[in-house]
């Protein structure tokens, strides 16, 4: 993989100030050929530029959908990746800052995937269907692509596990074992019945033959280490010290606190069901800080916090900053591309038989 070179003096130097103005120049002088996209849980210095704003996969569709020349994705490596499958490669698509990853898609390397697959297979089980979170590498995708499955999103998981079920005698999921119970079991299925967590470090991910036949649903075990930091506690401190506020969380969060909050949904959800509350309403979100800070803002005849009081930021993408995405601006007048994010085009093939299926459902 590569590596992040340091920002060169002219760019480093800048003021925020100086930055801004510099983004604001370069972007007329690259016109329309140049699009800059914001995923929702940016930083404000840099979603400001942004000419879309949007979760990975309306992102993603936009940079499909747009004639622009030059991507630059503001979000996560596995976003940039999926805009340069969704593109067909000929597009520059641009990550900012190299470091921003994702930690959930980063516990489900492609290697680990495959030699449990391989175990599975010799253990006796049958027809199983990968399905991917999009929060996944390319690999992870082509590789779920070439075994027939599909990849979701937090919007259509529900279409997409369903779909899955009825085609397969198994569902593996990749990588949040928590996205994955939260919508099996909004679907009717019991996580201790019908589904088991997956341990790649374990033979069998830590199960006999017979338990993984007997069970319908296995969750790769990945979380979100950002969604993690909501807690049982935080939902019942508010139930006691604010009974009016309603808790709307993200279903990355783990099953105990997606059951005893008011409502789960997607970013996309959560966002539209805010907006569609009335004047007064009082909220407390599960979800990254930057976007519940941003509907707080946008907000202001309503009540918003975080459902977490101290921390909940995502800090890889957190990574892009002003200058960075300054940088690469002004690599591109100059006839620069920096860190470009090219999948090969096998594994692009993969993945968008994946994303196709998707597509279809959704
Ligand atoms: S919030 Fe979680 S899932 Fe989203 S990019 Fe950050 S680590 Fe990955």
């Amino acid at each position: 993989m590569q590596q992040q070179q340091p920002l060169p003096a002219h760019i480093a130097s800048l003021t925020d100030q100086d930055a801004h103005a510099l983004v604001n120049r370069l972007r007329e002088q690259l016109g329309k050929d140049t699009i800059i996209l914001g995923h929702h849980y940016q930083r404000d210095e840099v979603i400001q530029h942004a000419d879309f704003t949007g979760d990975s996969l309306k992102l993603a569709r936009i940079a499909r959908d747009s004639k622009a020349k030059n991507i630059i994705f503001c979000g996560v490596h596995f976003m940039a990746e999926t805009a340069d499958i969704l593109t067909g490669g000929e597009r520059f698509v641009s990550l900012p800052d190299l470091g921003a990853g994702c930690d959930m898609a980063d516990m489900a390397e492609v290697r680990d995937v495959a030699d449990s697959w391989l175990e599975a297979t010799k253990a006796g089980a049958k027809n199983i269907i990968p399905v991917t979170y999009i929060n996944s590498s390319a690999a992870l995708k082509a590789f779920v692509g070439k075994n027939g499955g599909i990849i979701c999103t937090s919007s259509n998981a529900k279409a997409v596990i369903t779909w899955a079920l009825e085609k397969g005698n198994h569902v593996f999921f990749f990588p949040d074992q928590h996205l994955g119970r939260n919508i099996a079991k909004g679907l009717g299925f019991d996580p201790a019945r019908d589904m088991l967590l997956w341990d790649p470090k374990k033979p069998l991910g830590g199960h006999s033959a017979e338990t993984i036949a007997s069970k319908k649903i296995w969750l790769w075990k990945g979380h979100c280490p950002v969604h993690a930091l909501f807690t049982v506690h935080q939902v019942k401190k508010i139930r006691e010290t604010s009974p009016e506020t309603k808790i709307l969380v993200h279903p990355e969060c783990a099953m105990e606190i997606v059951d005893i909050s008011d409502l789960s949904g997607s970013t996309d959800y959560i966002i539209k069901t805010v907006e569609a509350s009335p004047a007064g309403s009082k909220w407390a979100i599960g979800t990254e800080k930057h976007l519940v800070e941003r509907l707080a803002a946008q907000h202001p005849d309503k009540t918003i916090t975080s459902l977490n009081p101290f921390t909940c930021l995502c800090g890889t993408m957190n990574r892009i900053s002003l200058h960075n995405l300054a940088w690469v601006l002004d690599g591109l007048v100059n006839g620069e591309h920096y860190n470009q994010i090219k999948v090969l085009p096998d594994m692009a093939n993969d993945s968008m038989a994946a994303l196709n299926r998707m597509f279809e459902l959704s």
